[in-house]
């Protein structure tokens, strides 16, 4: 009997997974996963994400053994890999979980074509997302550019319920194709090893996600409302690299919720919803890291890096102005901004108020382009997403679909008060706050406030 091949990609996971059910159905099951830095226009895995990978992998082929499935583990290019491996030995079918980037559903459609030409059996299936980014439209048959009806829309459908885990026992016994020693893909930083953090906070994995996901349902969604906003409390679910990495399905955390919604679980309900509106926006516009979705960003002058090649602010040794370098450190001189990007340099995660004032503090006060803060954030977060990171990025800047209103800056101190009051986030990031040691503030919110209006207005002023 031939195997049927599941290929894994953003879909870590043996539960709620269509396209492993499906091999699994066929009888004699074979599980692949490739690590593509080849195909064009993939976006390679910043630093914090090849730590994650590496560890969701491990955790992947733990819970395919319990069901006698094996991995192959490959690098290279996905078309000659796949077409490699279901050639010699041979396979009969070959299943996956959709991707949306332009770029993988490129590398996903040469494949089908080949396969099918080949004579293979393949079938994709929906996973990772609770809508089609095809399939909903608005009236006149566009996309979504407003959040409220998009998730009017979309939260109205039934969502199938999360399928369970496959019976062992289907996992295909003959000779295997070689897999790559997942060492050899050198995934884990070493010299230096900046990762200590990362595996203190995180445990990568789907059994550690389900974890987590019950955790927050029987403890934190209750106050959900009030703590999410909190970053000096647990009041956010911390799920989204098990998201990210599709160790969870939002089906299943969608299920999760139960039936009767609370205004906690309504509001929750809705942050996936946020999430599935960005891959809406990412699907319609695959630039979406690269170009503002407001055109006329495109005239922003921003301090750094000047339209004209120029450089508003003094370069410091690696040509980036100082207050960049000191936005990525954590020393700004402002608080909230600081213990943000602590948190994110030591854990891969920063709490979602202080990203929206890390990120308003970069792109508002410093005048960097926000394209400069997603790029760090795309190599420093364990959740760092195609979809969600640039297009919350755009959101903070005003240049996006729905967002924040250019002229709404946040004051980092006045955020600082209101969510932090006790001071306890600051303290458990910055030990040495309120001491000679804690610098001043690298520029004056209310002369760089004034300025951002300024170049906001003249950008709206010429045509
Ligand atoms: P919860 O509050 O518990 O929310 C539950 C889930 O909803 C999250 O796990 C996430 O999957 C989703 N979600 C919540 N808020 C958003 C949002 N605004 N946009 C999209 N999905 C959301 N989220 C990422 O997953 N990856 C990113 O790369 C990313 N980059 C961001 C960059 C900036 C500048 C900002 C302001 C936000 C970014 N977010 C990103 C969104 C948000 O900050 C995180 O999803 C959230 O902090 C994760 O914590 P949580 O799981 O405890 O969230």
């Amino acid at each position: 009997m031939k195997p049927s091949i599941v290929w894994f990609r953003d879909d870590l996971r043996v539960a709620d997974n269509p396209a492993l059910r499906a091999a699994v159905d066929d009888g004699a099951a074979v599980a692949l996963y490739v690590l593509d830095e080849e195909s064009a226009g993939l976006r390679p895995h910043g630093g914090a994400s090849r730590w994650w990978l590496h560890h969701s992998l491990l955790a992947l082929r733990a819970e395919l053994d319990k069901l006698g499935i094996p991995l192959v583990l490959r690098r290279g290019r996905a078309f000659e890999v796949v077409q490699e491996l279901t050639t010699t030995p041979g396979a009969g079918a070959l299943y996956w979980n959709r991707r949306y980037g332009a770029a993988e559903r490129t590398v996903d459609a040469g494949i089908k074509a080949w396969a099918r030409e080949a004579g293979l059996h393949v079938s994709s299936f929906q996973a990772s997302l609770l809508h089609e980014p095809w399939n909903v439209t608005t009236k006149t048959g566009g996309q979504y550019k407003v959040f409220t009806p998009f998730w009017r829309t979309v939260s109205a459908q039934d969502f199938r319920e999360p399928l369970p885990v496959p019976e062992a026992g289907h996992g295909y016994a003959g000779a295997m194709a070689e897999s790559d020693d997942l060492e050899s893909w050198s995934l884990l930083p070493t010299k230096p090893d900046w990762a200590g953090g990362l595996a203190q906070a995180w445990t990568p994995g789907a059994a550690a996600g389900h974890k987590r996901l019950a955790r927050f349902v029987s403890e934190g969604l209750s106050n959900y409302s009030e703590g999410h906003n909190r970053p000096d409390t647990d009041g956010s679910s911390g799920l989204s690299p098990y998201l990210r990495w599709g160790e969870l399905s939002p089906y299943e955390v969608w299920h999760a919720l139960g039936e009767k919604r609370s205004e906690s679980s309504s509001i929750f309900a809705s942050e996936l919803g946020w999430r599935e509106f960005c891959w809406h926006q990412y699907f319609h516009n695959p630039q979406l890291a690269t170009a503002n979705l407001r055109p006329e960003f495109d005239r922003f002058p921003w301090a750094w890096p000047g339209s004209d090649g120029s450089n508003g602010r003094e370069p410091g040794h690696d040509g980036a102005p100082r207050e960049f370098r000191a936005w990525k450190k954590g020393i700004t001189g402002f608080p909230l901004v600081d213990a943000g990007q602590r948190q994110l340099w030591t854990t891969g995660w920063m709490h979602n108020r202080v990203r929206m004032v890390a990120a308003s503090f970069l792109v508002k006060n410093l005048g960097i382009h926000w394209q400069l803060g997603e790029q760090w954030f795309w190599d420093t977060l364990v959740d760092a997403d195609p979809a969600s990171n640039p297009a919350n990025w755009q959101w903070v800047a005003g240049s996006g679909a729905d967002a924040s209103p250019f002229f709404r800056i946040f004051n980092p101190e006045g955020q600082r008060t209101k969510f932090d009051p006790q001071g306890k986030y600051i303290a458990h990031w910055i030990p040495e706050f309120g001491t000679p040691d804690y610098p001043e503030g690298i520029v004056d919110l209310k002369t760089t406030r004034a300025e951002a209006l300024e170049a906001y207005k003249g950008m709206r002023e010429v045509h």
